[in-house]
């Protein structure tokens, strides 16, 4: 997808403050925080939302949950955090490639 911010910044043509990255996803900091830490995971796989995801995206969906906590404890968030995914215009969706949002406090 040419035109899609978060596949230019998976494929590094746009710089993004990062977190991790491995040959599937991508974390990097939101670029306008809404809480102390506030950051994406990103599968490289350009998917559009949870709407069109399917069994194959299976294993990438599983990934992506496991490494929230992973990522949240190195940020501080040990004690807790929240999730969120926006899905479809009607959902909150700004950026049309699925992403997993991770915001809180550190303690
Ligand atoms: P959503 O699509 O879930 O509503 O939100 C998209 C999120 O991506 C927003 O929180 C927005 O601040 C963030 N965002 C949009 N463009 C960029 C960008 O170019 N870089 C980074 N790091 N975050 C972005
Ligand atoms: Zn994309």
């Amino acid at each position: 997808m040419s035109d899609c911010i978060f596949c230019k910044i998976a494929a590094g043509e746009i710089p993004s403050n990062k977190l991790y990255e491995d040959d599937e996803l991508i974390a990097f900091h939101d670029i306008y925080p809404k809480a102390p830490v506030h950051f994406l995971i990103v599968p490289k796989k350009h998917i559009e939302s949870l709407l069109v995801a399917g069994a194959e995206d299976e294993a990438l969906l599983g990934r992506i949950m496991l490494l929230v906590p992973k990522l949240a404890r190195e940020q501080g968030l040990g004690a807790g955090f929240k999730t969120l995914v926006h899905t479809g215009k009607a959902g909150g969706q700004e950026v049309f490639h699925l992403h997993v949002h991770v915001m809180g406090q550190p303690q």
